[in-house]
């Protein structure tokens, strides 16, 4: 499990988060759902360790990881620019993480077949990014956080450049591998369908704040404030 105690960010004067409290169980999909400028992505990435929060603690299971790297986390991430490797094929896109790791060639092998087996890319190994659809590209930069095997996932809107079709399509595919992979997720968006139809919990965040946690009938049709009905689209 993940837990975030009374975690502030600063950056300079401003507030980005405001003391937030959040406790994300072993392979619970989490969404992150709130307007633009909220704090998602701040809060995702002080997850990820890639920002130090100014205070507050963050543990995964008992250990306290708040001065710990993002490559000492065991997190896998997915951000909405997906930038892979132009100069690499996919295979070597995927395998990169593993690579680094010194993991032995064969087994390497087999893991990307593995691992782009489950996302439907095994037959673009041999192909460059730039000949790749956006969907494909989508599903390779969640092979590549996959193939390490994190705890936890970490997703900052991955699906906003897809068409509307393909969204709901790798929404569902995405949600499946997670239930079948019993990762832990964190997925943060805008867009209060997706959380609705993917997250376990959400938590609504507004002004670096976190409104309201709860599963998505909670917070739909028992709303705590205004602003999370109306979010949702169950205005009061
Ligand atoms: P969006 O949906 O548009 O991606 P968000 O909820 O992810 O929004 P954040 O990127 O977390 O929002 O930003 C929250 C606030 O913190 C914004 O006002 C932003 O300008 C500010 N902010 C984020 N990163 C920095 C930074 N490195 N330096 C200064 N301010 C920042
Ligand atoms: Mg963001």
């Amino acid at each position: 499990k993940i837990i975030l105690k009374e975690i502030t960010k600063k950056f300079g004067d401003f507030t980005a988060l405001d003391n937030i409290n959040l406790k994300i169980d072993d392979r619970e999909f989490m969404a992150l759902l709130g307007p633009s400028g909220s704090g998602k992505s701040t809060l995702l990435y002080t997850i990820a360790g890639i920002y130090k929060p100014t205070s507050g603690r963050i543990y995964f299971d008992d250990r306290d990881v708040t001065e710990i790297p993002p490559k000492d986390r065991n997190v896998g991430l997915v951000f909405q620019n997906w930038a892979l490797y132009p100069h690499m094929k996919v295979f070597d896109n995927i395998a990169f993480p593993l690579e680094l790791r010194k993991v032995p060639k064969q087994e390497i092998e087999k893991k990307v077949r593995e691992v782009a087996k489950m996302l439907h890319i095994e037959n673009l190994l041999d192909r460059y990014p730039w000949q790749l659809s956006g969907g494909q590209q989508q599903r390779v930069a969640i092979a590549r956080a996959l193939v390490k095997e994190p705890d936890v996932l970490l997703l900052d809107e991955p699906l906003s450049n897809l068409d509307a079709l393909l969204r709901i399509e790798v929404r569902a595919e995405l949600k499946r591998l997670q239930k079948e992979l019993g990762i832990t997720a964190v997925y943060v968006t805008h867009d209060q369908a997706e959380a609705l139809a993917m997250a376990d919990r959400i938590a609504v965040i507004r002004e670096g704040k976190i409104l309201q946690v709860g599963t998505p009938d909670d917070v739909y049709y028992k709303p705590k404030y205004k602003f999370v009905g109306g979010f949702l689209g169950n205005p009061p």
